[in-house]
């Protein structure tokens, strides 16, 4: 078991700032210069990809596969799962996992919005998923008493917009996240949105600056020796786990006021 403190840097890779955009310019504008920086910094992410986004983009999954970095599921075409029924919700992870694993293993998964019912995580049990990342612990339903499942769950520490806000209101609040924090962002981001219509918590500071702040971020947890991790790694120390990841969802720390 690590005793370091532990940062997990996720991605989803989905249409521009759903369900409002319909381009994709974060996978044909933005994920080049994500994964510069990330290279530039040695930071390994795990990528959460939607099965549309791996069928008509499957060179730059290679890309981000053959750079260290681990891809895991975020549906088919982001679809909201708290309004499928269980047939759709089944079809759209099957068909999903179908198109990822083309790539490779697939461990883990996210739900689009981070809204998934628990009465569907037997789905992800059966599509062969070990780990869950649809939680966010900044909302009401982190509350909600946990299922048994078999899942490794990891919840998402705070929502992606955080990251842009000016360093002396994100700084301490960064500070603030217990291990292990887990980030999120997205390609879209870092293409200038800022004159799209869509709203202002998905457009403020996107492009160039979003990605400035992104190195803030990852240098903010550097200094403070925090150790960069894929979610997959967590799975060879599985016994660990559950005495320390798997166990954050019944924390039951106040949801963040984003
Ligand atoms: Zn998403």
């Amino acid at each position: 078991m690590t005793n370091t403190t532990q940062i997990f840097l996720t991605i989803d890779m989905e249409p521009d700032c759903p369900p409002y955009l319909h381009t994709f310019r974060g996978i044909t504008e933005g994920m080049n210069s994500l994964l510069v920086l990330l290279q530039e910094e040695g930071v390994q992410a795990t990528f959460f990809v939607t099965g549309q986004i791996a069928k008509a983009y499957p060179d730059t999954i290679r890309s981000l596969i053959n750079s260290g970095h681990e891809i895991g599921s975020h549906g088919f075409d982001h679809s909201d799962y708290t309004r499928l029924d269980r047939q759709s919700a089944k079809q759209d992870i099957e068909k999903s996992m179908d198109l990822l694993r083309q790539f490779g293993s697939v461990y883990s998964f996210r739900a689009p919005y981070l809204k998934f019912p628990q009465s569907y995580l037997g789905l992800l049990e059966k599509a062969g998923l070990l780990i869950d990342s649809s939680q966010a612990k900044y909302k009401p339903s982190y509350l909600q008493k946990p299922r048994p499942t078999t899942l490794l769950r990891i919840p998402a520490s705070i929502t992606s917009s955080v990251l842009r806000l000016p360093a002396w209101i994100r700084n301490p609040w960064l500070g603030s996240l217990k291990s292990p924090v887990v980030l999120f962002v997205h390609p879209w981001e870092f293409v200038d949105l800022s004159s799209a219509n869509i709203p202002l918590d998905c457009r403020f500071k996107t492009g160039a600056t979003a990605l400035a702040c992104l190195r803030e971020v990852i240098h903010f947890y550097k200094k403070r020796n925090f150790q960069f991790r894929k979610i997959q790694d967590v799975l060879n120390e599985h016994s660990d786990a559950e005495q320390g990841v798997a166990t954050t969802h019944s924390g039951g720390k106040p949801p963040c006021s984003v």
